[in-house]
């Protein structure tokens, strides 16, 4: 029998439901991630308690009830450093129908496991492991990891009507997880769930923004990104309509070129490489980001083919983009200058260390740094908009060299610019 470990305080919970004579397992992506060697991102518990009879177990315990209707109780569970744990517990549930193509329209709850792992998206997906009862697969899972598919629960075309979006999850899954799309669960006019991908598409257009923005990101940011975008620049197509078949793969021939891991703003910045200023703020308008994301993004988005060295002033140019972005933006620059235009890692070697260096000499590059400020100029009698421009005039001397970065100097200018 496969051990998996669970976290101390994980345990905790599970042991509570066990001793008040209840079933109880963690479930779906941490089962998976543990029986692949890699690290969970969180343990989902799911257990035959009702929301009542579950906070009931935890008497005295801190609870949140986070989603009481959809049968999500939260623990917290307080560990020896003194930090707090939480841990989600979801009763055993049947989806009922998905009107909305997003949330169920009612769910029952069931006591048993074996209807709560029928209603998960991917045979991957639908593991349940407790120390008494070892790993439940009941859909061969562990087959479907080790052949490395992507395979739905039951008939892929009934599942994405249910769900439109776990069309999307099966690409998310299968660029995260660096797998495939099952090819030979149809026949018999069922499709496979790699048919049904692409013939069941246009439902992603009924799902909610939030929901697509969320599996999108998780998909460029995967190993397998740039060959899934090869593989479904339909359904890529479908999510974001200004991205062509054409700038879909070009956008997929930078991913690969990019290093790995994390970075979305840059991934986002490469999908839309291809299209027009308009099409690009559309595109990220649609995926309703954050305004933080979506200031990332564009700010990468124009300097995409910026190379600094390639300019006139490059020292310039670099502190100006350092100024208005900070350090960090430059290193992501550099990436995705490369990855989208195609250049040698010796030029993106020089682009970092170009940066490295500027970082480690920390010149002025913007207004705060600037060593005159708006009551100096005030000084000098210099009132109301002529104290911008000509902080911004004294500014670009220091970035062109042309001025050191020094009150007293800085000041004997003010009345020339
Ligand atoms: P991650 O590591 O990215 O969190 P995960 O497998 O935990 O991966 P989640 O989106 O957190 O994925 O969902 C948790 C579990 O809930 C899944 O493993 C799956 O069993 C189930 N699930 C989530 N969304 C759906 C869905 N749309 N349809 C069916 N089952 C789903
Ligand atoms: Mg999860």
């Amino acid at each position: 029998m496969t051990n998996i470990p669970i976290p101390a305080p994980v345990a905790k919970v599970l042991d509570v439901l066990h001793r008040a004579g209840y079933e109880a397992y963690i479930v779906g992506g941490c089962v998976r991630d543990c029986l692949m060697g890699r690290v969970p991102g969180d343990y989902d518990v799911t257990s035959s308690a009702l929301p009542e009879e579950c906070m009931a177990a935890f008497a005295g315990w801190r609870i949140v009830e986070t989603g009481l209707k959809h049968g999500t109780v939260t623990v917290v569970s307080k560990q020896e450093d003194g930090t707090y744990y939480n841990v989600e517990i979801t009763t055993f549930r049947i989806d009922g129908a998905y009107l909305d193509n997003r949330h169920p329209e009612s769910v029952t709850f069931t006591r048993s496991l074996a209807e709560d792992v029928a209603r998960r998206d991917f045979t991957v997906n639908a593991m349940a492991y407790s120390d008494p009862t070892g790993v439940i697969d009941l859909y061969d899972g562990r087959g479907d990891l080790e052949r490395r598919i992507i395979r739905c629960v039951g008939d892929a075309e009934k599942r994405f009507r249910e769900d439109g979006l776990r069309i999307l999850r099966a690409l998310r899954f299968s660029s995260v997880l660096d797998f495939t799309p099952a090819e030979d669960d149809g026949g018999a006019g069922r499709l496979s769930t790699h048919e049904a991908v692409h013939a069941l598409r246009q439902l992603l257009t009924g799902i909610s923004r939030e929901r697509i923005h969320v599996e999108l990101t998780k998909l460029l940011c995967g190993v397998g990104a740039s060959r899934i975008l090869r593989a479904y620049p339909d359904v890529i197509g479908t999510v974001l309509p200004m991205l062509t078949e054409e700038r879909v793969y070009a956008a997929a021939d930078a991913l690969e070129r990019l290093p790995a891991g994390g970075m979305p703003d840059v991934r986002y910045a490469a999908l839309f490489a291809g299209c027009t200023e308009e099409q690009m703020r559309e595109g990220i308008r649609s995926l309703k980001m954050s305004r933080a994301e979506e200031r990332a993004i564009r700010g990468l988005w124009e300097h995409r083919c910026m190379i600094p060295a390639e300019t006139d002033a490059p020292r310039y140019t670099l502190r100006k983009m350092a100024g208005e972005y900070g350090y960090d933006f430059c290193r992501r620059q550099a990436m995705l200058v490369c990855a989208v235009g195609g250049k040698d890692e010796d030029t993106l070697d020089r682009m970092l260390a170009a940066a490295d260096a500027l970082e480690a000499e920390n010149p002025c590059c913007s207004l705060k740094e600037l060593a005159v400020n708006g009551g100096d100029l005030q000084k000098y009698g210099i009132t109301g908009q002529g104290i911008g421009k000509t902080l911004a005039a004294l500014l670009d001397l220091v970035l062109r060299d042309e001025m050191p970065n020094e009150k007293e100097a800085l000041c004997a200018k003010i009345q020339e610019v």
